[in-house]
């Protein structure tokens, strides 16, 4: 009879099933079987680790360009991101370009520093996806003004993303052929207590220490209060007209240099700075009043002596009346006609 019509009866119980027991302790073969629970973990610890950082420039600019090239040397990770095409120049400078944000976001850069004019800030801040970025990342900006783009950051970040602001007092005059001595102002507005967060700050600031700035860690609003009148008077140079002479001193050897690099900044940086700094139009006004008063010293000495001439010539006029009266009474009661010589006007003083 085949087995499947045999009559059912009751048959003993199976043995329970042998427990196959390891001689070694289990052991993960597969990556991506533990990415989900590890992987940013990995990475964090690695970038940790590294001293190098893979960081995205939004606005691939004149400035941008700039400090990509330092970045590459010192063996970062530069992406970027600008509205026109930069491709070919990004590939030459070994610079992945992106022409979509979201492309780049979703590279994950640990830093993101916004490199744009002054005025296309808050556009741009608003095209970003935040979303498709690591939960921590953190924000640079290099813009010449502070606190515009401080209280931009803060209104428009997650809150979990750090930031930094800087401003690096140079550009492709200044630093053209080093950044050793040239200042680097930066205020960390919200970096998290996590040691690996505040290690990526570091290194990131590390980069310009390394090639010599001067760091200098001031607020954002003390920034802008010293810098508001700089361009200003390098444009008011230009101006002028200003031109080297063969016997130029060190003093005006110094406001060439000011002329020469505000002046390779575009007129967009230029009215940036002077909209978005509280402090620009009292600086403005101050350097008005600065240049009456000079005026008014001036022509009020020159008024003085003026006046001490045209009194002088009265007092002279008056004596000379006074001889020639004198003389001609002399004369008419035939006295001698010596008495003291005629005064020669020109020479009175
Ligand atoms: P800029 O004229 O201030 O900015 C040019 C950058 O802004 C370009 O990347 C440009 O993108 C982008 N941009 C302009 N309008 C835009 C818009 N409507 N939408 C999106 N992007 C826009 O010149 P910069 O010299 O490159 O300066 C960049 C930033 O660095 C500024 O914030 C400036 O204050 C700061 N900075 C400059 C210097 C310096 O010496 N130049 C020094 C320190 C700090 P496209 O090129 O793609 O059009």
């Amino acid at each position: 009879m085949p087995p499947l019509l045999r009559p059912l009866s009751p048959s003993p119980s199976p043995p329970p099933p042998k427990l196959l027991r390891r001689k070694q302790p289990l052991r993960v073969r597969s990556l991506h079987a533990v990415q989900p629970y590890d992987y940013e973990a990995q990475l964090q610890s690695h970038s940790h680790r590294s001293s190098s950082l893979k960081i995205a420039i939004l606005g691939f600019g004149n400035f941008g360009q700039f400090l990509a090239r330092t970045f590459v040397s010192q063996g970062h990770t530069i992406l970027a991101y600008s509205r026109s095409d930069y491709s070919s120049l990004a590939s030459n400078l070994s610079v992945a370009f992106y022409g979509d944000p979201h492309d780049l976001c979703e590279q994950h850069p640990e830093v993101v520093l916004l490199s744009t004019s002054i005025v296309s800030t808050e556009r741009l801040l608003r095209s970003i996806p935040f979303q498709r970025l690591k939960r921590s990342t953190l924000f640079v900006d290099v813009l010449s003004v502070k606190e515009f783009p401080r209280d931009l950051l803060l209104k428009y970040l997650p809150p979990e993303f750090d930031i930094l602001c800087t401003h690096p007092m140079f550009g492709p005059a200044s630093g053209k052929h080093s950044w050793a001595g040239l200042c680097f102002v930066y205020d960390r507005v919200r970096i998290g207590d996590d040691e690996a967060r505040v290690d990526r700050c570091d290194k990131f600031l590390g980069i310009f220490a390394k090639e010599g700035c001067r760091m200098v860690e001031v607020s954002c609003a003390e920034h802008d209060g010293y810098a508001a009148g700089t361009h200003t008077v390098g444009r008011l140079l230009e101006k002028f007209g200003l031109e080297s002479s063969p016997i130029n001193t060190k003093g005006y050897e110094t406001l060439l240099d000011l002329m020469e690099n505000t002046s390779g900044d575009s007129f967009e940086l230029y009215y940036g700075l002077f909209l978005y700094n509280d402090n620009a139009m009292e600086q403005l006004k101050r350097m008005d009043m600065a240049f009456k008063s000079i005026q008014n010293e001036l022509f009020g000495r020159l008024h003085q002596i003026y006046r001490k001439q045209l009194s002088g010539n009265a007092e002279v006029a008056r004596d000379l009346d006074m001889m020639r009266y004198a003389v001609q009474e002399l004369l008419s009661n035939g006295a001698p006609p010596h008495a003291e010589p005629p005064l020669d006007p020109d020479n009175a003083t």
